[in-house]
C-alpha cells in the first residue's frame, strides 16, 4: 500500500466507524487542588519542563487535527489556568476557522482573574468543577481553602458570556452525595447546567472502590424522590453527558462512565502537555507527537501518522473496565510514579 492510499476518506474514522472530532488538550500537569479522587498523594512525578509543548507547537497540532476533522477543542489539565497567559493559546486556536468550539475545564480558582480576557481571546465556554457547596468539605477533600474564589469564578464566567456554563460534580458516596439537590439548585440560580459524574477508576484514583460510586440510576432515583418524574432528553451525538429534565423543565446531565460507558460513540482523543496523543482516557500508550514536532517532520508526515493511528483505533477502555470482575483502582502508586502519563491530571479530564 502506498503512503497516499492510506490517507482517509473524510471524515476520518476508526475501526469501529467512530470519527475523530474532539481533542482535549492538557496544557499543564500541575494543579492547585488535591482532590482525593484525582491527586490524593503528597508527592508527584512532574513532566520535565523542557518537554512541555509551547503554544506554537500546540497550535500547529490543532491545525493538523482540524484538517482531519477535529472541530471541538477543550483545554484542560492539571489546572489549565496555571499555564501562563493561556489566553494567548486561545487566540491562536481561534484563528483556525475549522474549529467551531473552544472550551475550558477548570477548577475555577483563578477564573475570576481571567474570564474576560479568555472571552476576548475567543474562548466559547467554560466548565467549572464544583463538587461541594461547603468550604469545609473542599478543604478536607481537596486540600483547598479557595471555595469563595471558585464561586467568584463561576460568576465571572457568566458575566463574561462564557456560556453555556456547566458545572462538573463528581459524586462520591459519603462525601457529597447528600448535596445533589443543593448543587442542582445552585446551578439553576447561577444559570449553569450541572453534570453529575460517576466516580471513575482512572489513573490517580488510587483509593477508588465500587462502593463509593453513586450510579446514574441512584442519582436519578434520589432526584426524582425530591422533584417528581424526571424525563430523559434523547439527543443524538457523542456528548458524554446524558441530559435529563425536571418536571419544571430545568435540565441537568449525568456522565455514567463507570456503570454505562459510551465508548461506542466516543470521538474524543487527548493530548498530554508533553505531546503524547492518547486515543482513550484509559489508553496505556500513545503516539509521541512531540518527537515529530521537534525532529523536523512536516505537517503532512505528522498528519499521516495521526491518520494511520486513528484508523487502527479499537479502544473501548471504559467498557472493558466495566466488564472486568473484581474491579478496583486501575493503578497502584508505583506504576503511576513509573509513568506519570497514566495520571488523570497528566492526560486531562
Ligand atoms: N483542573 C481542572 C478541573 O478541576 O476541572 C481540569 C482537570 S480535571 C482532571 C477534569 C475533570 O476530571 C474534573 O471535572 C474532575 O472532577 C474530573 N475527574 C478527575 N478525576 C476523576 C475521577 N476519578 N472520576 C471522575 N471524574 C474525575
Amino acid at each position: 500500500m502506498t503512503e497516499l492510499t492510506r490517507l482517509p476518506a473524510y471524515p476520518l474514522t476508526d475501526r469501529f466507524g467512530r470519527p475523530l472530532r474532539s481533542l482535549r488538550i492538557s496544557v499543564t500537569d500541575r494543579c492547585n487542588m488535591r482532590c482525593s479522587y484525582c491527586m490524593p498523594e503528597q508527592e508527584y512525578v512532574w513532566l520535565p519542563r523542557h518537554s512541555i509543548l509551547t503554544f506554537e507547537e500546540i497550535d500547529r497540532l490543532v491545525g493538523i487535527f482540524s484538517n482531519l476533522g477535529v472541530d471541538r477543542i477543550r483545554l484542560t489539565g492539571g489546572e489549565p489556568l496555571l499555564r501562563h497567559e493561556l489566553s494567548g493559546l486561545v487566540a491562536l486556536i481561534r484563528r483556525r476557522s475549522a474549529v467551531r468550539d473552544i472550551s475550558l475545564t477548570t477548577n475555577g480558582i483563578l477564573l475570576a482573574r481571567w474570564a474576560e480576557e479568555l472571552r476576548s481571546a475567543g474562548l466559547d465556554r467554560v466548565t467549572v468543577s464544583l463538587d461541594t457547596l461547603r468550604p469545609d468539605r473542599m478543604q478536607e477533600f481537596a486540600r483547598s481553602s479557595r471555595h469563595a474564589d471558585v464561586l467568584a469564578g463561576i460568576s465571572a464566567a457568566r458575566s463574561a458570556g462564557l456560556t453555556p456554563l456547566k458545572l462538573n460534580v463528581v459524586v462520591i458516596r459519603d462525601y457529597n452525595d447528600d448535596e445533589l439537590f443543593d448543587l442542582l439548585e445552585f446551578g439553576r440560580r447561577n444559570e449553569a447546567e450541572v453534570r453529575f459524574i460517576e466516580y471513575m477508576d482512572v489513573g490517580g484514583a488510587t483509593g477508588w472502590s465500587f462502593q463509593q460510586v453513586v450510579s446514574r440510576r441512584e442519582i436519578l432515583e434520589r432526584l426524582s424522590e425530591r422533584y417528581g418524574r424526571i424525563h430523559a432528553l434523547y439527543e443524538p451525538g457523542s456528548a458524554p453527558a446524558e441530559r435529563f429534565a425536571l418536571p419544571d423543565g430545568a435540565c441537568f446531565g449525568v456522565i455514567a462512565s463507570t456503570t454505562a460507558p459510551f465508548c461506542s460513540s466516543c470521538d474524543r482523543s487527548r493530548l498530554t502537555a508533553d505531546g503524547r496523543w492518547l486515543l482513550c482516557l484509559y489508553g496505556e500508550s500513545g503516539l509521541d507527537l512531540r518527537a515529530m514536532l521537534r525532529d523536523g517532520s512536516t505537517d503532512d508526515e505528522i498528519s499521516r501518522e495521526i491518520t494511520a493511528t486513528w484508523q487502527e483505533r479499537t479502544d473501548r477502555g471504559a467498557e472493558e473496565r466495566a466488564e472486568s470482575p473484581d474491579r478496583g483502582a486501575l493503578y497502584q502508586l508505583a506504576s503511576l510514579r513509573a509513568d506519570p502519563h497514566r495520571e488523570m491530571h497528566t492526560r486531562g479530564g
